[in-house]
């Protein structure tokens, strides 16, 4: 039996699939990561215009409840996008050292440091 350049081009093509499919998972992934990043970014930024706005209203003595109001809103929007790109990407990896929940993309604990 001798191999033929059609077994060569179907092993290849299926080694080929196989790769490709490993990229695509893993570009998936990065995507779903990245996604995050950027949502804990948005979060800690309007975390931020919260706590100016609070500052803002106690040092000049004014009234920012209907700002501070809609700020609570858009936070609570975006935690809850977090939470559904949580799940999405798995199960949360439980560190062994503290107990802390963590996203399943991480390496290491978010709280103190262990390797997951
Ligand atoms: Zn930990």
């Amino acid at each position: 039996m001798k191999y033929s350049i059609d077994n060569f081009i179907s092993d290849s093509k299926e080694v080929f699939d196989r790769i490709s499919e490993k990229a695509n998972s893993a570009v998936n992934m990065s995507k779903a990561y990245v996604e995050k990043a950027q949502l804990r970014v948005k979060l800690r930024e309007k975390y931020y215009d919260l706590g100016k706005l609070c500052y803002n209203m106690h040092k000049n003595d004014s009234d920012e409840t209907g700002n501070m109001k809609n700020l609570i809103k858009e936070i609570k929007m975006l935690e809850a996008e977090l939470e559904y790109a949580e799940e999405a990407s798995g199960k949360p990896k439980v560190c062994s050292f503290c107990g802390a929940k963590n996203s399943a993309d991480n390496v290491f604990c978010s709280k103190c440091g262990e390797k997951l």
